[in-house]
């Protein structure tokens, strides 16, 4: 997958970008990103590449121009991206929705600054509005960077088999059961017995219990979305009082 971030800010990306499990995927060529500052691509002299939005004159707005000429500049001769402006305005993003664009050749994320963005720009070049949240944020590179994490995780080879995304919270729509690591005791607290007893069967039996257990609890309409098996209803019910759900 080959993915352009458009910013007027590269430097606060490309840190992040170089980290961890999204920087050894990238150094292992799984994906290549590239970071293209809008301010390169304004003609202004003063490299300008916002002016104060018509309707009032508080604010600055980032102009179609250097945002389109960036674009094009990137995408000639290559296949149209996917193109991706994040925004507060969008969709919000969802590990459904990360799982989908994982599968594409080509995104081209669009991040904004100041009040935003020209609107005339979204209708010529954006495909799709994603926002992180129900607030505001200062600029588009938090967001982009939260989009790239977790569409890199998907990507096959980023984790290996014992970190798989598949058993992690939001891929099959329940949060993930609760996890232990060692002393067996700490503070008095014990490990639940069955991940102590190397009965798998078992095991797995108790994960699923404790996922839908944890999302009842934490995140109960996430359930609504799911279809549940009888066994998973009376699991839940065991627990959760019909009308706390
Ligand atoms: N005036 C815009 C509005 O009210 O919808 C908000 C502009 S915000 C201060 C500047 C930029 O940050 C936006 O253009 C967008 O790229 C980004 N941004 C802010 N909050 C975001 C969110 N929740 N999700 C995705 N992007 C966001």
């Amino acid at each position: 997958m080959n993915i352009d971030i458009a910013t007027l800010f590269p430097e606060m990306l490309e840190n992040y970008l170089s980290q961890s499990v999204v920087g050894r995927a990238r150094a292992k060529d799984i994906f290549t990103v590239n970071c293209h500052n809008i301010r390169d691509y304004t003609k202004d002299k003063h490299r300008r590449v916002d002016d104060t939005p018509y309707s009032e004159q508080k604010g600055m707005l980032m102009q179609c121009d250097p945002i389109y000429n960036c674009y094009k500049a990137v995408t000639e001769g290559k296949p149209k991206p996917h193109v991706i402006y994040m925004s507060p305005q969008g969709r919000t993003l969802t590990q459904q929705r990360a799982r989908e664009l994982s599968q594409l050749d080509s995104i081209f994320i669009l991040c904004g600054h100041y009040e935003g963005v020209d609107e005339r720009i979204i209708e010529k070049i954006v495909d799709e509005e994603i926002s992180v949240g129900d607030y505001v944020l200062t600029g588009g590179e938090l967001p982009a960077l939260v989009l790239v994490d977790c569409v890199v995780r998907m990507l096959e080879g980023t984790l290996s088999k014992s970190d798989c995304y598949e058993d992690e919270s939001h891929y099959s729509g329940l949060l993930e059961y609760p996890q232990y690591t060692r002393p067996e005791v700490w503070e008095g607290m014990t490990v639940p017995p069955v991940l102590l007893s190397g009965h798998h069967a078992n095991i797995l039996k108790w994960r699923h219990e404790q996922a839908l257990l944890n999302t009842a609890k934490k995140r109960p309409e996430l359930l609504k979305m799911l279809e549940l098996s009888e066994e998973d209803l009376a699991i839940i019910h065991k627990a959760v009082k019909f009308d706390e759900l």
